[in-house]
């Protein structure tokens, strides 16, 4: 028994989560524990015979590994890890394997809405035997005509009455893709009460309860998903959560800015295990008379970008845990920043796993050298817990309202402290993260006047656009803490401050850049129209330097700066 979660008496500060140490060594207790119990090889014979590891999984989240109670707080038996604690584990269990890590997070997806929404009595019955006994839990939602629209579910629970009084329900209705939905031994299941959509705790063995065969995929092959079918099973009126009909949806609104940054800590694990293998491959590798890792047209295609963006996605994904921890997430109040990182976060994971393909050129392309199955996998981060669509329109829609409340001001102020910050730090990219913001101002007015966001092709474009403008703000805050010694403890400091400077400055160019020419061509695109070319003057002298810093990141990558890279735990 391995047991790293107990061996800290002090491993849980109240509010804090995990102690350095403690989280440290939970990280390096993952890596081994997974590795030992499938290495590569066995990885590959996994996915290809499309079988998840139960024995590993439980292990995982039972009394070897006890991984489950990072995520139940300490009342009920667990640890109580912080929101940033959880996003480093989720991002070492995606660096191992996405489908390995989906497992694990579905027991916490699934009893979310049990920490949300729950009586007392029955966090206490339910979360403890997580804690206790490693029970697994599947998250049950989606259903076949109800996926991003949640609302059109229509599984149904029907109340059964004695004497007057609701003793139970009876549910009856399909799920669709529901991960670990072959192997839980209890489900939270989504179904419409005559008090409006509720969520129900079903055990496994529940008559009229069963689970389909494992769903063939794409990708995360070793992680179990499958419809299951519900055929008048009896819930006791107990078991509905909260003890209350017509909670459900506003309950899993309540936890999406939390699960959202679980999700981006997997498209972040992923591309960078790709990257990892990209990068020592390509130091190796001779073609043309040297190895590809001193061929610019490779590194600054294949590699340099991929890390920038993957580290643009953290610089947000650390703060936004730090405000959770912090309280500021009650009731899905972080849901757009939780949105913003599930976005950059899983889409800068596929673009990078594509490119370690293209990387290894043939090799990258046969299944031995894993950057196959990465990309297969990392694939699933942009549809499950919300497609990137479904994250576009959220952030758009809240920060177009923020514009309007505002009167145009929300970027502009954005843009005015970028500005002070590049004053003290000239050097970490806040100069062209201030010109991706005015310029996004401009174009989200040019928007309110010609009245586009009708248009929803517009819309989402402007939340790219947001997401962008954003993620370099926060990368130039990161460096800047960075620079100043200011990062927090248990954050990832993989690299040093110059590094995160340098890359933080090519992320801010291309936001800049992003905004300045796309803003304008859907505005113009739709029929409104753009004040100039002010901001793309700007956005294109901001490009000074731009190879010179993809140069000083590739040298970093590659050990040739001498500083600023150190070896992931
Ligand atoms: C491997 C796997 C594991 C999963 N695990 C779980 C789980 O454990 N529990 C669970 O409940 N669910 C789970 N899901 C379901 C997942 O969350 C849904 O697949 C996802 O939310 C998308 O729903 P959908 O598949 O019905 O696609 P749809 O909602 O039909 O979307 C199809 C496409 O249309 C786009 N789209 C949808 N609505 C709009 C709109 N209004 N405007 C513009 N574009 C739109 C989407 O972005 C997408 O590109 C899992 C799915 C997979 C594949």
């Amino acid at each position: 028994m391995i047991s790293v979660m107990t061996t800290s008496e002090n491993a849980v500060e109240a509010g804090a989560g995990l102690d350095y140490d403690t989280l440290t060594m939970m990280l390096e207790t993952v890596r081994d524990y997974v590795r030992d119990a499938i290495p590569d090889e066995r990885l590959l014979q996994l996915d290809h015979e499309d079988e998840c590891p139960v024995d590993l999984v439980r292990g995982m989240c039972g009394d070897q590994l006890g991984i489950q109670l990072l995520f139940i707080p300490e009342e009920y038996g667990g640890m109580g890890g912080s929101t940033i604690d959880v996003y480093r584990i989720c991002e070492q269990m995606a660096y191992l394997d996405v489908g390995i890590a989906t497992s694990v997070l579905a027991t916490f997806l699934g009893s979310d809405p049990i920490f949300v929404g729950a009586t007392p009595e029955q966090k206490s019955r339910w979360l403890t035997e997580i804690a206790e006994r490693g029970v697994l839990y599947a998250y049950g939602a989606t259903e076949p005509d109800a996926g991003s629209d949640l609302a059109a579910l229509k599984t149904t629970a029907t109340p059964v009455l004695s004497d007057g009084t609701v003793t139970g329900y009876r549910i009856s209705g399909r799920k669709q893709w529901i991960s670990n939905g072959g192997i839980a031994d209890k489900y939270t299941i989504l179904a419409s009460a005559p008090g409006g959509p509720s969520w129900f705790v079903l055990d496994r063995g529940a008559e009229g309860f069963t689970q389909n065969r494992p769903e063939d995929k794409h990708g995360i092959r070793l992680s179990n998903t499958a419809a299951l079918f519900l055929d008048d099973v009896f819930v006791p009126a107990g078991d509905l959560v909260g003890g209350v009909e017509g909670q459900g949806l506003l309950q899993a609104q309540k936890v999406f800015g939390y699960t959202r940054v679980m999700v981006a800590a997997f498209g972040l694990g992923a591309g960078w295990s790709a990257l990892d293998r990209a990068i020592p491959y390509s130091a190796t590798r001779i073609q043309g008379g040297a190895p590809l890792s001193e061929k610019q047209g490779y590194t600054h295609k294949l590699i340099v970008p991929h890390v920038v963006r993957l580290e643009a996605a953290r610089a947000f994904i650390e703060p936004v845990a730090t405000r959770i921890d912090a309280g500021e997430g009650v009731d899905g109040a972080l849901n757009t920043e939780g949105a913003i990182a599930k976005y950059l976060a899983t889409e800068a994971g596929n673009q990078a796993a594509d490119a370690a393909i293209q990387a290894h050129g043939g090799y990258g392309y046969t299944r031995e050298y894993l950057v196959e199955k990465i990309r297969r996998d990392v694939r699933i981060t942009t549809i499950y817990e919300g497609t990137s669509e479904i994250m576009e329109m959220t952030i758009a829609r809240d920060r177009w309202q923020r514009h309007l409340k505002t009167a145009g001001r929300y970027y502009l102020d954005s843009a005015a402290g970028l500005r002070a910050l590049d004053a003290r730090h000239p050097d970490v990219g806040a100069g062209a993260a201030a010109v991706a913001c005015e310029a996004l101002a401009s174009v989200l007015e040019a928007c309110r006047a010609g009245r586009l966001t009708r248009n929803q092709h517009v819309l989402l474009r402007l939340g790219e656009l947001i997401a962008a403008a954003e993620g370099a703000g926060c990368f130039a805050g990161r460096a800047a803490a960075a620079l100043d010694d200011e990062l927090p403890e248990k954050a990832d400091h993989r690299f040093d401050g110059t590094a995160l400077a340098a890359m933080s400055r090519v992320f801010a160019r291309d936001a800049a850049l992003r905004v300045a020419c796309d803003g304008p061509r859907w505005v113009i695109g739709a029929g409104g129209t753009f004040p100039g070319g002010l901001w793309l003057d700007a956005a294109c002298a901001a490009q000074e330097g731009l190879i010179a810093d993809m140069d000083r990141v590739a040298d970093v990558l590659y050990g040739r700066a001498g500083a600023g890279i150190l070896p992931r735990i």
